[in-house]
């Protein structure tokens, strides 16, 4: 009778336990993104790293007011080890600002338009490039018509396609990123690239582009999207025959020294397990690099932050990386790998915020079957965040920053998703600036990333 009373408690108690630690975990949940919700320092953080600091490029004075900035703000979140890993980055300069206008006699004054170099481009130097203009829709136009590029300059002006939700920018960004070696390889002179933009207003939108070393290096600027429409109806009406001139002082530099910016708490079960969480420190230049990225910057350092301030003692170590140089070279996440790899670390997950501060809406989960089964297991936890949607790709990525990593340990990827739907209004612009974020929704997205961090921490993938 005993026996059997025992083993009755016995197996009512067992199947109460997942019950007992879902509740407390819901709680100990509900405290962390309360804490971050109620008190978190994102913003702040955001607000001063905007203001105090500003544009961050690679090899500018920015740059390194950034990392002295991330230091800083590390050790404020309560960091045990605050350092810095050196990584040599490239380093572009803008140079005087750009000049695009039509050149006649016939006229007293001559439409001009707001153009910004691209990054990594180079420029015409002072006399500058003066040739017709022929626009180009999409690289498929530009193979058809090949005979009429030579001595020209390019317009593509290839629109963003807003049916495309996501991918928008992706589909858009090849102009940008690969339109000049494309243009020089028929022996185009320069290239003019629409904004990769959604928003229609007088913005130039830069960005890297890459250039193909079997063709020659040709300047490349990009237009403002009134700007680009202003320049295709000139081109159809009395300014089909005119000249252009382009001039851009844009150079790249030797490369030089940057850093990722590191912190740490060290795990007290698997101190040699590493859990990895970052942005990058790098912005273009036009404006602070608010949502690009400061903000997943600040959201990384919140994750530290408000774990430490609810007294959560990390099983992993918890390691927040602000990487060098996403923008135009990768050398940073590159470095982070490298050294990694030869300190033969174990990295258990990698997680990565660069897609602005707006609404979270879960995470691009890029890990095994095995281990998405387990993160969907817990989706339950962010519905009261407004955001479990959790998009599975075996072994896809979850950003350009933590990417190596999962190259070289295959370490389980947990991309930020937001609803993206004005962060590329701003992307790379003159307004990307601290005014453009909300407080609500960049601490909002804090606490997602702090939930799958508890959630990984306590349990494993
Ligand atoms: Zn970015």
């Amino acid at each position: 009778m005993f026996k059997k009373y025992f083993l009755a408690v016995l197996i009512l108690f067992s199947a109460s336990l997942p019950a007992l630690s879902q509740t407390s975990d819901s709680l100990a949940l509900k405290k962390l993104t309360d804490e971050i919700l109620l008190n978190g320092k994102a913003y702040e953080n955001l607000y001063r790293l905007c203001k105090s600091v500003g544009q961050r490029l690679s090899g500018s004075a920015g740059m390194y007011k950034g990392e002295e900035w991330g230091l800083q703000a590390l050790k404020d979140a309560g960091a045990e080890k605050a350092y810095l890993q050196e990584c040599m980055v490239p380093h572009w300069v803008r140079g005087q600002k750009e000049f695009a206008g039509f050149k006649t006699k016939k006229r007293a004054a001559d439409p001009t338009f707001k153009v910004l170099a691209i990054g990594n481009s180079v420029g015409t130097g002072d006399k500058g490039v003066l040739a017709k203009v022929i626009e180009i829709a999409n690289f498929d136009e530009l193979d058809r018509r090949k005979d009429e590029v030579k001595g020209k300059i390019i317009f593509y002006n290839y629109h963003f396609n807003k049916t495309l939700l996501h991918s928008a920018y992706g589909d858009a960004v090849r102009y940008r990123g690969r339109g000049a070696s494309a243009a020089a390889k028929y022996g185009a002179v320069a290239v003019i690239v629409r904004s990769v933009t959604a928003a229609y207003d007088d913005n130039p939108h830069t960005g890297a582009l890459n250039y193909n070393d079997s063709f020659p290096k040709i300047p490349a600027v990009t237009i403002s999207t009134k700007d680009a429409d202003k320049l295709s109806n000139y081109l159809k009406g009395s300014y089909s025959e005119d000249d252009l001139f382009l001039r851009t002082n844009a150079m790249m530099l030797p490369d030089t020294l940057g850093h990722n910016v590191i912190g740490e708490i060290r795990g007290s079960e698997f101190p040699d397990e590493i859990i990895t969480i970052g942005g990058h420190m790098d912005s273009w230049d036009p404006a602070e690099g608010a949502s690009d990225d400061g903000t997943g910057m600040v959201h990384s350092i919140e994750v530290m932050r408000a774990l430490n301030a609810i007294g959560y003692k990390p099983k992993h170590t918890i390691r927040i990386v602000l990487f060098a140089n996403e923008e135009n070279g990768g050398k940073g996440s590159a470095k982070y790998a490298q050294e990694a790899l030869e300190k033969k670390e174990k990295h258990i997950m990698a997680m990565e915020s660069d897609g602005g501060g707006e609404y979270p809406r879960g995470f691009s989960c890029g890990m095994t079957k095995e281990q998405f089964a387990k993160v969907d297991s817990w989706r339950k936890y962010f519905e009261p965040l407004d955001a479990d949607k959790f998009l599975f790709s075996e072994g896809g990525g979850g950003g350009a920053d933590i990417g190596p990593l999962q190259k070289n340990f295959k370490t389980a990827q947990f991309g930020l998703n937001t609803t993206g739907q004005r962060y590329f209004d701003m992307h790379h612009s003159a307004i990307d600036v601290f005014e453009n974020v909300n407080a609500q929704e960049l601490h909002l997205g804090a606490a997602v990333m702090a939930t799958m961090v508890y959630l990984v921490d306590k349990y494993g993938l």
